[in-house]
């Protein structure tokens, strides 16, 4: 069921379940402030999701919660990640979902990176 914009924080999803290290995950790239795995179910060639190790459901509430390091320490592993993926040079895409309008599935905010090969249109509905 998708995320609702105003839900709080679910201790139970999927995400702060790899995170306790309750599910396995194939990481790409860990560090104090974010994991980075490969998406169970891939949309591109290369699909991995950066989530903060705090607990935020979204971008909205990750922006008004987290601390000045934690957003920097994010955002610079995101693209760390999309240069250590080697995707600088082909080109790559990053989209994060929020709430029912964007389809969000699990509640714990995450960037998805898309590379490895032509991406298509920005937004097909
Ligand atoms: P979103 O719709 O933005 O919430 O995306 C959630 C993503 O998480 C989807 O692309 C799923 O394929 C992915 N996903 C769900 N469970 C797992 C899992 N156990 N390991 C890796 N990716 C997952």
């Amino acid at each position: 069921m998708p995320v609702s914009g105003l839900d709080p924080y679910d201790d139970q999803n999927i995400f702060a379940k790899i995170l306790r290290g309750a599910i396995p995950n194939r990481t790409v790239y860990e560090d104090e402030f974010v994991l980075a795995f490969h998406d169970i179910a891939p949309q591109a060639e290369v699909h991995v999701l950066v989530i903060p190790k705090g607990a935020y459901v979204s971008l909205v509430d990750f922006a008004a919660k987290a601390s000045e390091v934690e957003i920097a320490g994010f955002w610079r592993a995101v693209g760390r990640i999309a240069g250590d993926l080697g995707l600088e040079q082909s080109g790559y895409r990053i989209l994060a979902n929020h709430g029912t309008d964007a389809g969000q599935e699990v509640p714990h905010f995450h960037v998805h990176l898309f590379g490895g090969g032509p991406l298509g249109r920005m937004i097909q509905t």
